[in-house]
């Protein structure tokens, strides 16, 4: 390991702050570090592998296709690609997919299509974009622009114009913007990831879905970390009863392998015609044949489960010493500690346990098949942890 550090200290950007924990397997929710130490992983990648490490009907499924075509240009048809959009469309009653690799690159899709759409509709002055104060939408320039929060701008100024930013909850603040006509969409996060694992109010959300109907203003749902099971239902906006326009979907997608699509509603579903928008890797098969298997298991059944586990996670920490409150939806859960969460995270990793911070809070984001008894003795190395 401490040579593995040098390499990776002296080669690789400075961008993350990495654990002194080097992982060399796992499967399921259990991961093994270099020395042999075991760890629950109650964080999947950032809710990526879906159905956790190496899992064997997803493992099937990339090594099915690899074996049959690894990459083909976009210029032909290739058979992953055209079920998934299928599946996709049929779970949600979405009309199109775009593909993409990652979920700011999903977010640029969206963006793109409602620009167009915004243009084609009320006229070029009618751009803009509006998302949430604290939201958090990619690293991209543009997914900067969108994401609601200044410290992740100021050093990379100028931004790419036509983003303006609204206060969850404040209908008034988002009317005054909306006000001169020149707002195309609004993009949400349902439950803020990166900003806080705080789910938003249903009231709110209803609102707001009427108001943009009512004045042809498209609703753009950011599912890239609540997507595909995770917060129980297929997608986050459906425990909300919301119709989106167009919904970003990424991470736990593929399990594992890199795949971003933006699902393109009845309104924008023929917006982006021949040669608006593209990308090598999008619609990847072995990325596509990955996430099929993952949007297969993600049955009625399936999904009760994930809410049942919820429910146990939720009842476990709730009133608990050391934990202030809990927040999030489904597997998607936020705990303010009475501890600064960097001390709970840390005393996690030594006793076993492996956790992600949201702003001030301890995040979980387990595998969505973790069996029950790890996700007991998780929450009972973290309840240790956080007294
Ligand atoms: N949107 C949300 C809600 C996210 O949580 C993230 C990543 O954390 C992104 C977009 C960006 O996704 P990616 O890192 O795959 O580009």
């Amino acid at each position: 390991m401490s040579n593995l550090k040098t390499i990776d200290k002296e080669y690789v950007a400075n961008t993350y702050a990495r654990f002194p924990v080097e992982i060399v397997v796992g499967k399921g929710s259990l991961v093994y570090d270099d020395t042999g130490k075991e760890y629950i992983d109650m964080g999947s990648g950032i809710g990526v592998t879906s159905f956790g490490i190496a899992d064997d009907g997803w493992k099937d499924a990339v090594i099915e296709q690899l074996g049959k075509v690894q990459h083909m240009s976009n210029l032909y048809y290739t058979e992953p690609c055209a079920k998934l959009a299928e599946i996709l469309c049929k779970k949600t009653g979405m009309k199109k997919v775009f593909f993409a690799n990652s979920g700011a690159e999903a977010n640029e899709g969206a963006i793109k299509a409602a620009r167009k759409y915004g243009a084609e509709k009320k006229g070029p002055g009618c751009y803009t974009i509006v998302t949430l104060k604290n939201s958090f939408h990619g690293r991209t320039l543009t997914t900067l622009s969108a994401t609601g929060q200044e410290h992740y701008h100021e050093l990379f100024q100028p931004l790419t114009p036509g983003f303006a930013h609204f206060e969850a909850g404040n209908m008034e603040e988002l009317k005054a913007l909306c006000a001169d006509g020149t707002v195309a969409a609004v993009l949400i996060e349902c439950v803020p990831g990166e900003g806080g694992v705080t789910a938003m109010d249903p009231a709110f959300l209803k609102a707001l879905s009427a108001s943009l109907k009512e004045n042809d203003i498209l609703l753009m749902v950011d599912e890239v970390q609540t997507g595909n099971g995770r917060t129980g239902q297929m997608y986050a906006y459906m425990n909300y009863g919301l119709q989106p326009d167009v919904v970003t979907t990424a991470k736990g997608l593929a399990g594992g392998l890199p795949l971003g699509a933006a699902l393109l509603g009845d309104k924008v579903k023929n917006v982006l015609g021949y040669g608006d928008h593209g990308s090598t890797f999008g619609g990847n098969p072995v990325a596509c044949a990955a996430a099929l298997s993952v949007v297969n298991r993600l049955t009625d059944s399936f999904l009760a489960e994930v809410r049942q586990k919820s429910e146990y996670l939720f009842s476990r920490f709730t009133g608990a010493p050391g934990i202030e409150s809990v927040s999030g939806l489904g597997l998607m859960l936020g705990l303010q500690t009475v501890k600064p969460a960097s001390e709970v995270i840390k005393a996690c990793m030594e006793n076993g346990v492996l956790v992600l911070s949201a702003k001030s809070r301890v995040r979980l984001l387990p595998a969505l098949n973790i069996p029950m008894e790890l996700l007991e003795k998780a929450a009972d190395i973290i309840l240790a942890a956080a007294q």
